[in-house]
């Protein structure tokens, strides 16, 4: 029986896959349909915290774990003993290429002028870029030439100094090559140190370090700085005031030595040879407890293992967990797919957490159509279920990128630090819109504390299920040059399925409001409670009392303040921004809507949305 209706629905999975027209969608609804129990108990199973738990007691336990470091090759031991004892199956490790091994030493940097305060001088707030080279002994004293790009850096006479390179953070796809490219384009200038603006949106007073030269250690010595002493140093020079800061790097690189893969299966029971492949990285930057960057992805993969395991399922094919060393270097995976690279017609998709266990969306997704169509009716079953399923396109991830060169599909979770950056990482003075990703990423404060053991637990629930049914279905997931938002659109009429918020009140910028005038509606735009006000007071008084409370006239800019506060007002509405969402409550529910222009015509957007909102009724969402 078991046998026929397997065989039955590997029919329908196949006349899904080639195409078969009409009914292709509810065969495909079928096939998957047949794993919605599965997709149940795994939701169901997830035990309320103890993945953030093992998370906070793993980071507390090993800190930072830099590739060649006693704690990485002590937290590999550790994860393959946990492995063992949770009966996981074939754990081994695998040895990666040589990877550096960079110590990062004592460091400083002082402003030396100019402080007025007689001979007060500033620490700022740095930190080495990895593989930097120190300085030699007593650090080096220099002026600081300030540029703001790489045209900037081009046109200075930079010979002797210390170049700050204060780009601002516009996406880290983007403003990531200062940081990677910095010290060898300064040495050229002349320079004989570089700081550079942490590449992050928004960060109080944390450096963020990462990796500085793409190819071997940095030609001169090399350090974040944080965002407020960029902004001080660049107001100094604005100022034409002499700025000099004292620079002492004390870290250095040794040999090059091997770091371990764990990795730990579950065996297929019936096409064991066939894999899903779940993975995150073990090593992390030295600084904080890397549990952002990676142990958040690393909890991801070995707990839905261990889920899988304690709800004593057997699924079809292989699961297989890989715990990457070396990730940060860029290198922690590509011995491993090298070597694998035969294997790699089997390997079903792998998935990599690497962005944050944040409030999850669902799958990012680097595959063909016909794969996002059985993503999508796995995601619909999670949905069923009560969890997020959403999919959409974009799967990746430093050590999955290999695999996806083999052909593999590659995923990633998609949660709202990952949506940020599909959105160009603009707006870079919201925090929430951003995710948290790049604001805990690679500094001291990248600790437990910046999860959520509820947030992770939900991103569990969607990691497991979409492995467990990729690992249980009829068929493998299609695979072949992977689909961009276009392709998904034409084919399945949408180019993701992300959920829309439920509510659409929230401000996404403090930028968007006007000087205070002092009325007090000029702060807030529509927040929830000023909605629930607002309708309750129109049971009261009437749709037009509603109106009136949430009329922009009511919260004109300026309002009938001073001059100054017109002044205040004009220079504020004609401030450029760069694209900035806006969310508007459509048929669909909350739509993005991106605005550029000047703040006054953002807001202007973000105003009539709210008010096509009411006028349609639609506020009924905020229920
Ligand atoms: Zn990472």
């Amino acid at each position: 029986m078991r046998a026929i209706k397997r065989l039955l629905s590997a029919l329908l999975l196949l006349a899904v896959l080639l195409g078969a027209g009409a009914g292709r969608e509810k065969a495909l609804d079928r096939d998957i349909a047949l794993h919605a129990a599965t997709v149940r108990s795994l939701v169901d199973g997830v035990i309320p915290g103890a993945a953030y738990s093992w998370l906070a007691s793993f980071t507390d336990g090993f800190g930072s774990r830099i590739a060649g470091s006693a704690q990485l090759s002590e937290a590999v031991d550790f994860l393959v003993a946990e492995a063992h004892a949770a009966g996981l199956e074939n754990v081994h490790t695998e040895e990666t290429d040589p990877l550096p091994t960079w110590v990062r030493g004592a460091e400083s940097a002082t402003l030396t002028s100019p402080r007025l305060a007689g001979e007060r001088e500033a620490k700022l707030h740095i930190s080495a870029l990895g593989r930097s080279v120190g300085t030699a002994a007593g650090g080096l004293e220099a002026p600081v030439v300030v540029v703001g790009n790489w045209s900037e850096l081009d046109a200075v006479d930079a010979r002797g100094s210390i170049v700050l390179l204060n780009a601002h953070y516009v996406g880290y796809g983007e403003t990531v090559q200062y940081r990677v490219h910095g010290a060898a384009r300064a040495a050229q200038r002349g320079a004989v140190a570089v700081l550079v603006r942490s590449i992050t949106p928004f960060s109080p007073n944390l450096p963020h370090t990462g990796l500085g030269s793409s190819d071997g250690p940095t030609p001169i010595p090399a350090a974040a700085v944080s965002l407020e002493d960029a902004d001080m140093l660049a107001r100094m020079a604005a100022r034409g005031q002499d700025v000099r800061v004292r620079l002492s790097l004390g870290c250095h690189e040794g040999p090059p030595a091997s770091g371990r893969v764990v990795v730990a299966e579950i065996a297929g029971a019936e096409a064991a040879h066939e894999v899903v492949l779940l993975s995150g990285h073990l090593d992390s930057w030295d600084v904080g407890s890397g549990a952002v960057d990676d142990g958040g992805g690393l909890a991801l993969g070995l707990h839905s293992m261990l889920l899988v395991k304690r709800l004593g399922m057997r699924p079809r094919r292989t699961l297989r967990f890989v715990a990457w060393s070396g990730e940060e270097y860029g290198m922690g995976s590509s011995r491993y797919w090298r070597e694998h690279a035969e294997e790699a017609g089997n390997i079903t998709i792998a998935f990599e957490s690497d962005a944050g266990v944040f409030e999850p969306i669902g799958l990012q997704l680097s595959a063909p159509v016909q794969a996002h169509a059985v993503a999508r009716a796995v995601g619909r079953l999670l949905v069923e279920a009560g969890s997020n399923g959403a999919v959409e396109s974009g799967g990746e991830g430093t050590d999955i990128a290999s695999a996806m060169a083999l052909g593999i599909p590659g995923a990633s979770l998609a949660n709202e630090a990952t949506a940020y950056m599909r959105n160009g990482g603009r707006n870079p003075s919201d925090p929430r819109l951003q995710g948290d990703y790049f604001v805990y990423h690679h500094t001291e404060a990248d600790t437990v504390s910046a999860l959520d053991a509820g947030q992770v637990d939900a991103a569990l629930r969607t990691w497991a299920a979409f492995a467990l049914v990729f690992a249980n279905m009829s068929a493998p997931l299609p695979r072949g040059p992977p689909a961009d938002d276009a392709a998904l659109m034409a084919a399945l009429g949408s180019a993701h399925t992300r959920p829309p918020p439920q509510v659409c009140s929230a401000r996404w910028s403090d930028d968007l409001h006007p000087p205070q005038g002092g009325a007090a509606d000029l702060q807030g735009g529509v927040s929830v409670l000023h909605l629930a006000f607002a309708c309750f007071a129109s049971s009261i008084l009437g749709a037009a009392g509603c109106w009136l409370l949430l009329n922009p006239g009511n919260r004109a800019p300026g309002g009938s303040g001073s001059d100054d506060q017109r002044v205040a007002h004009e220079t504020w509405a004609s401030r450029p921004v760069p694209v900035v969402p806006i969310r508007r409550e459509g048929e669909e529910g909350c739509l993005e809507e991106a605005h550029g222009g000047t703040l006054e015509a953002v807001r202007e957007a973000e105003e009539g949305a709210e008010r096509e909102a009411l006028l349609h009724g639609q506020a009924s969402a905020l229920r």
